[in-house]
């Protein structure tokens, strides 16, 4: 039985063609009742069908049953990411470094379950870190190996894990989707079948011919979009081909989330800024941003003459 790759949603963005979603760290640093609020509401009232909620790890963070009332409450569907760093890494023949990845990664597939979230997404194939050396054969096997295993638990609670490849300096094995669609498939090959493609528009900036050519490589495995300007800060501001990447995703037939990620040293936390080098404020105002990127996107979108209604 083939699995369905495209992410089932159960509120607004269920009826969307191309649901638009927002990275919580755009909002809010933690996940503390009050942020969880501020985030989900201003999402809401922003225009978004959808908030990609990274996996909370503080003690005082809202409960997934007390997320799941605040999603309902508006609306908005949810997807869930984290990123492995150099203490969880399973791009490793460390074993203990390992572990702590693998962890980390059915932990995310756990919140997802019980927020009632059917992605898990992000840097889940290595840490996102600087690395000194080139992936190996017996690291890029490690990596495998464990993504197999936790797929295997996701599709379980009908989650998708999603692979986001990172420029040079974030990660060393997954930098193109070329990459990361040959690395899906050797999962695939070992029955991992519900892994999808996510492309980062920033990242891809770096590292690809074109957005349209990441697009096409990654083929009928993309399943989800960061939406990122050419320097993070606002999209619509930077160098990228907004409408080629619309009209590349309309052609190809995708029709799952775009999700705006945008991060600023005045929301984000100290460690959340140094992990992501966001030295330099380029907004402050998260529900500006959030409303003017929604605002752009809707007009890429009904510009797009490939999705222009037929009745
Ligand atoms: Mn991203």
């Amino acid at each position: 039985m083939s699995f369905d790759l495209r992410i089932p949603f159960h509120r607004a963005a269920a009826d969307s063609v191309m649901p638009l979603g927002i990275h919580a760290g755009l909002w809010v640093a933690d996940w503390s009742p009050a942020s969880a609020r501020s985030a989900i509401e201003g999402s809401a009232a922003a225009g978004y069908q959808l908030i990609e909620i990274p996996v909370p790890d503080a003690a005082d963070s809202l409960s997934p049953q007390e997320t799941v009332r605040l999603l309902e409450d508006t609306g908005l569907d949810a997807v869930v990411s984290l990123a492995l760093d150099a203490g969880s890494d399973i791009n490793t023949v460390d074993p203990e470094l390992s572990a702590r990845g693998e962890a980390r990664l059915r932990r995310a597939v756990e919140f997802a379950e019980a927020i009632g979230a059917n992605y898990v997404g992000g840097v889940t194939y290595s840490a996102m870190t600087k690395y000194a050396q080139p992936a190996t054969e017996a690291s890029r096997e490690n990596s495998l190996a464990v993504l197999a295993r936790v797929a295997e638990v996701a599709r379980q609670s009908d989650v998708r894990i999603g692979l986001e490849y990172v420029n040079r300096y974030e990660s060393n094995l997954l930098n193109t989707a070329a990459q990361t669609a040959a690395f899906i498939d050797r999962l695939a090959a070992r029955g991992a079948d519900n892994v999808l493609l996510h492309i980062d528009t920033y990242h891809a900036n770096s590292e690809e011919l074109s957005l349209p050519a990441a697009v096409e490589d990654a083929g009928a495995r993309l399943g989800y979009l960061h939406l990122s300007e050419s320097h993070r800060g606002r999209i619509g501001t930077g160098t990228l081909d907004w409408a080629g990447l619309v009209n590349a995703l309309a052609g190809s037939g995708y029709r799952g989330p775009l999700t705006v990620e945008s991060f600023s040293p005045a929301v984000v936390s100290p460690a959340t800024r140094d992990q992501i080098g966001a030295w330099r404020t380029l907004w402050s105002d998260p529900a500006e941003v959030a409303a003017d990127s929604a605002r752009f996107l809707g007009a890429q979108l009904a510009a797009s003459t490939l999705l222009a209604p037929t009745t």
